[in-house]
């Protein structure tokens, strides 16, 4: 949960240092809106989107797209936009794409969309993969850490971003919540959307990853107080700086290097 808050305080103070400026109709804080998203919810979210119900959510199968009709429904009732169309949340990807590893079906990424207040032309896509293996055997493979953990913590992310947006405290660039498919099958969902990307990818600041949060290392036991950034020291030292500035700022216990 630590991790999780820490997740988001980071993306928040991406967004809300730089947009201090815009209009501010109350004094809440990034750490305020990230409090917003509870263990509670994550759970009572997780438990369903993880259950049985879903058939393990593998890409093109029956469950796979309730799957998608959960988030889809889950951003409608709370307001958040799709990003091009109206009420169309659903990047669909032909069945050909997936060259017959989904036996012919087709398969969908979902999106939503959270406007940025001062430069809503840069995107910051904020992804997770919410397939994983299917039914096997009769065996149903629910996938809650891998990775249901990460897909209900973005929906999560996006409410709070959508709050604070409704109170005049939004990101200042603009979020698009990419839910990719087809991952476990070998990253369809995320090749196409970099094929055939909502907006310009030139216009895209950087893309926050979220796969398996829902465990604790063994070389971390007794401690949950950390997050795995992984890739911030290849493209950009910025991400890595980012999060160390924040660790310091609000997680100091232990230390910021074992945070
Ligand atoms: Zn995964």
């Amino acid at each position: 949960m630590i991790r999780f808050l820490l997740v988001i305080a980071v993306a928040l103070t991406v967004s809300c240092n730089s947009a201090q400026n815009a209009t501010s109709k109350t004094k809440m804080t990034p750490v305020d809106y990230a409090n917003t998203i509870t263990a509670e919810n994550l759970k009572t979210h997780l438990y369903t989107f993880a259950g049985d119900e879903m058939e393990g959510r593998g890409t093109g199968e029956n469950g796979n797209n309730k799957a998608a009709e959960y988030l889809r429904n889950m951003y409608m009732d709370g307001g958040i936009a799709a990003p091009i169309e109206e009420n169309n949340y659903y990047q669909n990807i032909p069945s050909e794409y997936f060259n017959d590893a989904t036996k012919g079906k087709p398969s969908q990424n979902v999106v939503a969309f959270i406007k940025g207040s001062e430069k809503p032309e840069e995107i910051i896509v904020i992804s997770a993969h919410y397939d994983h293996l299917g039914t096997r055997d009769g065996k149903i493979y629910n996938g809650a850490d891998d990775d249901g953990s990460g897909t209900i913590s973005i929906l999560e992310v996006a409410k709070a971003f959508q709050k604070a947006a409704n109170e005049g405290n939004g990101p200042k660039r603009s979020i698009l919540i990419l839910h990719v498919t087809g991952e476990e099958l070998g990253l369809y969902g995320s090749k196409y959307y970099t094929e055939n990307p909502l907006f310009p990818l030139r216009n895209t600041i950087v893309n926050l990853n979220v796969d398996m949060i829902g465990r604790i290392g063994s070389e971390k036991k007794g401690n949950d107080n950390y997050i795995y950034l992984i890739g911030s020291d290849k493209l950009s030292q910025g991400l890595h700086d980012l999060s160390e500035n924040v660790n310091c700022l609000l997680y100091t216990s232990p230390s910021p290097r074992d945070s």
